[in-house]
């Protein structure tokens, strides 16, 4: 289904889906990047097929997403439920007749040449769906380790990787490793040309000589932070606060309303996160794929103070193993933590080290240049990737 050749650009239709901010951001970073290296070649738009094709109930899957990973057990139990090797494949099979007329008309709606998929669970319906003279089809993954198995759907044209280990997956899955590649998690531009600590201090008004934790909490500001925070603030560690309280308003305007006999500054949802990660020394943070990947290109030590089971167990362990951070759920273990940090710089400074050996600022662009080849605009064979 492509549209008739012409004189007219390549159109890509990005896949994706609002369950949880990772989706979205990996699109646009994409898009952020063709735009960079391939400015008007190319045309684009963003689908979100659970809101406007999945057959009800799960079109309200966006509005139910956040409530729903605020039970960490119910979600895990969904996870792992989908996940086993025929499971998986069973649930595509019996939810085919219902999604099979969403598929077609998502596919009539959005002619194109390009589809890249950011979504785990949209591959095998479309792919499935799709005529014979399709268009190219490319899957983007954006989990880091623990991921789901329906990412690897092997009709795909292409699949990006962001790991050693999610390859591994896809290798005994029976992807073919021709079209398979390790590039990383799709990041912000902002993130290939970072501003030095001290200019990012200055730009945001921090203090230039003080410590500073970045707290995060997720896209959807979820997680024990205010626990964290108090646990910092009682055990007088010397460093000050910086805390991202994402979409979770009623989280942010709480802290504004508390009185710290401390540097904290408190922050709602910011769009300028590399900026807030180039100011600060350490990130404390769930275990988000995106924020973990973003955090070893700031070359910031990772504490893991939350994690949706299943999905980010994998995450943890990558930071932990390549002693990058530390998974500390307790935040009594978090303070005493940062405060070992503050007096042994050299401590510290390793984790630093290890955290920015996993950078890969490219790889926003590495995949750009990856769709652009797929569609005969770019040299396939010319780009490296980390295989
Ligand atoms: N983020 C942001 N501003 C905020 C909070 C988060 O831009 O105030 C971004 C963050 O930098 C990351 C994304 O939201 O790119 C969160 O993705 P992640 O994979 O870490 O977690 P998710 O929320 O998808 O589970």
């Amino acid at each position: 289904m492509t549209l008739p050749p012409s004189e007219r650009v390549p159109h890509i239709v990005f896949l994706f889906s609002d369950t949880g901010g990772g989706h979205r951001s990996a699109a646009q970073a994409i898009i952020e990047a063709l735009g960079v290296e391939f400015p008007d070649q190319y045309t684009w738009e963003m689908v979100d097929f659970f809101r406007y094709y999945a057959p009800p109930p799960f079109n309200t899957a966006t509005d139910t997403y956040a409530p729903m990973a605020q039970i960490p057990d119910l979600w895990e139990l969904g996870f792992v439920a989908s996940n086993g090797r025929y499971r998986a494949r069973m649930i595509q099979r019996v939810i085919w007749p219902f999604v099979k007329s969403a598929v077609n008309r998502l596919v009539a709606d959005h002619p194109c040449d390009l589809m890249l998929s950011v979504h785990p669970i949209i591959n095998t319906p479309l792919l499935r769906g799709l005529p014979k003279d399709r268009p190219r089809y490319m899957t983007v993954i954006t989990d880091m380790v623990s991921t789901h198995q329906w990412w690897y759907e092997k009709k795909t044209d292409m699949l990006i990787v962001p790991t050693r280990e999610a390859y591994d997956r896809g290798l005994a899955l029976g992807v073919d490793p021709q079209k398979m590649h390790v590039v990383g998690l799709p990041i912000a531009d902002k993130f290939t040309h970072l501003m030095s600590k001290s200019e990012a201090r200055q730009a945001l008004g921090l203090p230039a000589d003080l410590p500073l934790a970045l707290l995060v909490s997720g896209g959807e500001g979820m997680g024990p932070l205010e626990e964290t925070i108090n646990a910092i603030v009682a055990q007088k560690v010397p460093i000050g606060l910086v805390v991202i309280a994402g979409k979770n308003e009623a989280l942010k305007a709480k802290l504004e309303s508390q009185t710290f006999a401390y540097p904290a500054f408190i922050k709602g949802f910011v769009n300028n996160m590399a900026d807030y990660m180039s100011a600060c020394d350490v990130i404390i943070t769930k275990a988000g794929p995106g924020t973990i990947s973003e955090s070893f290109i700031a070359g910031l030590p990772i504490i893991l103070y939350l994690k949706m089971p299943g999905q980010e167990d994998g995450n943890v362990d990558y930071v932990v193993n390549h002693q990058a951070g530390l998974w500390l759920p307790d935040p009594q273990d978090v303070a005493e933590t940062l405060k070992r940090w503050m007096a042994d710089p050299e401590e510290l400074a390793r984790f630093r080290r290890n955290s920015a050996a996993q950078a890969r600022p490219d790889s926003s662009r590495i995949i750009a240049r990856t769709a652009m080849g797929l569609l005969g605009k770019y040299p396939l064979d010319s780009i490296t990737y980390y295989d």
